[in-house]
């Protein structure tokens, strides 16, 4: 077994972190205070390939795999956790059910704009009374002649208010429960797709999140993504690669946490020397470095598990839980290591610190995870 990552994936990983260096890193706390979506960033990050991560080079993608994906989404939140998940969403709960599900020529309409950019993607599952319990949604579908026509709102959605293509899920027959759900290709465009309110949020700020609510929307026939009755499964199983996205999120954010911690922590003077002299801090900085060191592994492990085919569900609600709760608890003790200056906006940490909660509840709360792991141990 060789922990090591692959002479391509070093050279992804090198490129993604100079980009996020140069710059996503330098506005990334302009773009939180404003709450201003990272449009420029997106568009560089398109022609660096980062927008097609998945997608074969046919369809204008990058077609790496998933640890090469874990570096990218680490590298770039590592600097900015909104940019982060982003472009986490668009790749892996956008273009990869497409990849997946889609028909040869929903791939050739819609994988292209994805790679280039042209629109970002967004995925609506959640609505005001299904978030955990994704199965009692209650988004209508009906097909009337060669289209479908959709009713109903969902909240909390990612790039909401600037996406152009939207994976979205509804129930096509009640009497199915959950095997009556079906997922659509839904683009802003179509006639009685409406924007509603923006949430005004404890952190990701760039992150815009918005409700999308859906008035006799009509969406072509051929834009069913899989067949009728598909929607949870496909539901499920892309959650389940887009969870690697989110813990790869944590363990940039919990990484940023740290470097900031050492940087600060030999720079403070207090009681005549440099407060990294202390055992207290060295223990904090030893506990977050050992923490990230086990989350990137899970995180790897998760990659790997994916890219070898079959079931990768535990691994990946193993990874999220483990790197979402070690970035909640790296930016605690940033904050605290940090003293007073911590909890002030002149510090990073501060950022980190509210970007980093919302890891532990979005793709899966951390309770949710434990029941996904739970369930596939005890089936
Ligand atoms: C910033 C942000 C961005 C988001 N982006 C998207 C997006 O792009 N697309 C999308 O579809 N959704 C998105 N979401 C929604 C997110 O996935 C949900 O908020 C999340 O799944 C939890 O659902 P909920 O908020 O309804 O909480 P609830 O399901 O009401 O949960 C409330 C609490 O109850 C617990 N709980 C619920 N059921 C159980 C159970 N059976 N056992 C134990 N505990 C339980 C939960 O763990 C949680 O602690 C986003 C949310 C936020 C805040």
């Amino acid at each position: 077994m060789k922990l090591e990552l692959n002479d391509q994936q070093k050279m992804i990983q090198k490129m993604v972190r100079e980009f996020a260096e140069k710059e996503v890193g330098p506005i990334a706390a302009e773009l939180d205070e404003k709450g201003e979506y990272p449009t420029e960033t997106l568009e560089k990050m398109a022609k660096l390939g980062l927008l097609g991560i998945f997608i074969p080079t046919e369809y204008g993608g990058a077609a790496l795999d998933t640890i090469s994906y874990a570096t990218v989404i680490e590298e770039i939140s590592r600097k900015c956790a909104s940019t982060g998940v982003i472009t986490s969403v668009h790749n892996s709960l956008v273009s990869y059910p497409i990849m997946k599900y889609g028909t040869e020529e929903q791939k050739k309409k819609y994988l292209p704009i994805l790679a280039k950019g042209e629109k970002i993607g967004a995925f609506a599952g959640t609505e005001p009374n299904a978030g955990s319990d994704l199965g009692a949604m209650q988004t209508t579908a009906k097909l009337k002649g060669n289209k479908y026509i959709i009713n109903g709102d969902k909240t909390f959605i990612t790039s909401g208010p600037k996406a152009g293509i939207i994976i979205v899920f509804a129930v096509t027959d009640k009497s199915a429960g959950a095997k009556g759900i079906s997922t659509f290709i839904v683009e802003n465009t179509m006639k009685g797709f409406k924007v509603g309110s923006i949430f005004d949020k404890m952190g990701i700020n760039a992150n815009l999140v918005s409700e999308l609510i859906f008035e006799e929307m009509e969406v072509p026939k051929e834009n069913l993504l899989g067949k009728e009755g598909d929607g949870f499964k496909i539901a499920l199983n892309t959650l389940d690669g887009g969870r690697i996205g989110i813990a790869a999120q944590a363990v940039g954010i919990a990484q940023a946490a740290l470097d900031e911690s050492i940087e600060y922590s030999k720079q403070r003077q207090q009681f005549g020397r440099p407060i990294a002299k202390f055992q207290a801090i060295q223990w904090m900085i030893a506990e977050m470095a050992t923490s990230i060191e086990a989350a990137r592994y899970l995180l790897y492990n998760a990659a790997y598990a994916k890219d070898k085919g079959g079931r990768f569900s535990k691994e990946a609600a193993m990874a999220k839980l483990f790197a979402s709760e070690t970035a909640m608890n790296a930016a605690i003790k940033a904050v605290q290591i940090h003293g007073g200056y911590g909890y002030t906006k002149e510090y990073t940490v501060e950022r980190l610190f509210r970007d980093a909660k919302i890891t532990e509840i979005y793709e899966g709360t951390s309770e949710v995870q434990k029941m996904v792991i739970a369930g596939s141990l005890l089936r």
